[in-house]
């Protein structure tokens, strides 16, 4: 093989160095007619990869699994999960770690085939993934990345060549996914119902090490460790309700203990604001709902809390106390930061914060819901630091509600234009409104247009920033998406 190490490939794989439970060497399965379809060049760059002088069909040959990369040694990870509540044991059964590769900055990041062919873990599942789910993938992530939001990258998508099953025939497809790991709350509840002990306490230790090293040496470790994956879990749902973002399947095999959002399977953009919110096909109770999101992150730490419990402490009712100490700031503590987001879409600093101003955001979603007012537009049109409202927002309420948010303003003594250059790095003017992605993943599924989904890559890159060319991207479905619905990656 040639050497790839003149591309800056740099792999040191620890997790194949923990014990052998934990996974399963296993090659990706070669694919007929890799083809690359689409490239990350940026996130390349950023990772110390010098692709100049690799042909695309020697990137298709990398990230379909076709030619291994010097230096990686795959696997599939074993771990188990809650999936809508129920306990069940899972494992990469379409996703195949080449390993871990060293950015030149000292990072380590999963470097991730998805889509890559069957393991001891794909059950009756083919290992396999359509075109259509890898690109939705790819398009949301890197849009997640340019609403500043933690979350896995992508790398590349290159199809496959070959058919993929599912209720129709589709076009497969494997993505290349970065992640700073892939690590679980249901890998720590697969070893700790399934491994000992001291796995339990070695693999608590390498999370720690790889993830939190400032807490190694505390006291109790492992406690820590579900403090600050708490504190990381709860900055990341309030980014993804400061956007309108709805997970859709936040079982807990999908929820990273580092903290990014990964796992984009049934996930979509709410537009007119309801904290019932759902579009997943399969969450028919409305369990993964967008205004259920916080009680269904507290439900998950309480499983990564169960998991760690043995190594807490040896006697287990203090374990319990003391995982319950913790778990118990949850709500004040989601409460405050979330709280603080919103003051900050509507332009008050975090010190200005105050019971009135918590009461002016719960007035402003009121409004909202009873309105049907889209929630990124609402904060664009307060943002705009107009005066002169149209349409529902010349509504009368909403007219003495903009009198008291200028009141409190004044008050907090931050002046409309100060508070509207606050606004503008917290509220987007651009998320991936569901149709227009849909149509973009349709126009490249089936005619091969990669317009609108290059469009929509370039627009998310700065979604922050004002871009007239692309306002219709944001133009509203006249149907608000009532009939949209999302499934599993698959
Ligand atoms: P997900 O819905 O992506 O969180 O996947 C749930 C579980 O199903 C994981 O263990 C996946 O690895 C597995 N899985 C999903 N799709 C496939 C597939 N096509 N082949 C094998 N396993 C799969
Ligand atoms: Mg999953």
């Amino acid at each position: 093989m040639q050497s790839t190490k003149h591309i800056g490939w740099n792999f040191d794989n620890s997790y194949t160095k923990l014990s052998k439970s934990m996974f399963s060497f296993v090659k990706p399965q070669a694919v007929q007619a890799p083809k690359l379809c689409v490239f990350n060049n940026q996130l390349a760059k950023k990772m110390g990869l010098n692709m100049a002088e690799v042909s695309e069909d020697e990137i298709a040959l990398w990230f379909s699994g076709n030619a291994l990369i010097e230096g990686a040694n795959p696997i599939a990870q074993a771990y188990a999960g809650h999936q809508f509540g129920h306990f069940t044991m899972l494992g990469d059964g379409r996703a195949i770690l080449l390993g871990e590769h060293i950015t030149p900055i000292g990072n380590r990041l999963d470097i991730q085939l998805k889509g890559a062919g069957q393991t001891p873990y794909s059950r009756r599942g083919d290992g396999r993934a359509t075109l259509r789910a890898m690109l939705r993938e790819y398009l949301i992530s890197e849009a997640m990345f340019g609403l500043k939001i933690p979350t896995s990258r992508s790398l590349a998508v290159v199809t496959s060549g070959e058919e993929v099953y599912r209720e129709d025939v589709h076009e497969g497809a494997i993505l290349t996914r970065i992640a700073s790991s892939h690590i679980r709350v249901g890998t720590f509840e697969f070893v700790s119902n399934f491994l000992s002990i001291e796995d339990l306490q070695r693999f608590t230790k390498y999370v720690i090490e790889r993830h939190y090293p400032e807490i190694q040496y505390r006291e109790c470790p492992p406690l820590e460790f579900l403090k600050v994956v708490m504190s990381r879990q709860i900055d990341l749902v309030v980014n993804w309700m400061r956007v309108g973002f709805i997970h859709g399947v936040m079982n807990t095999d999908n929820m990273s203990v580092a903290g990014e959002t990964f796992d984009y399977g049934p996930c979509a953009f709410m537009n007119i604001y309801h904290p019932q919110t759902v579009f997943s096909s399969i969450d028919t109770g409305g369990r993964y709902a967008f205004g259920n999101q916080p009680r269904i992150t507290h439900w998950n730490l309480s499983c990564l809390a169960g998991a760690l419990l043995p190594i807490i402490h040896d006697d287990k009712a203090t374990a319990i106390a003391m995982a319950q100490d913790v778990l118990k700031e949850f709500s004040i503590l989601f409460e405050k930061r979330w709280t603080e987001m919103m003051g900050l879409k509507l332009g008050f600093n975090v010190s200005a914060m105050s019971s009135e101003v918590a009461e002016l955001i719960h007035e402003l979603l009121t409004w909202m819901e009873d309105h049907q007012a889209d929630y990124t537009n609402t904060f664009l049109v307060l943002q705009s630091g107009s005066k002169d409202f149209s349409g529902i927002y010349s509504n009368s309420v909403f007219i003495q509600w903009v009198s008291k948010w200028h009141y409190l303003l004044n008050q907090k003594e931050i002046l409309l234009e100060n508070a509207v250059i606050c606004m503008q790095t917290y509220n987007p003017q651009f998320i991936p409104r569901n149709y227009f992605f849909e149509q973009a993943l349709d126009d490249v599924c089936y005619q091969q247009d990669f317009k609108l989904l290059n469009q929509l890559l370039q627009v998310m890159e700065n979604p922050y920033t004002m871009n007239p060319e692309f306002d219709f991207l944001q133009q509203l479905p006249e149907t608000d998406d009532k009939d949209y619905k999302t499934y599993c990656g698959t």
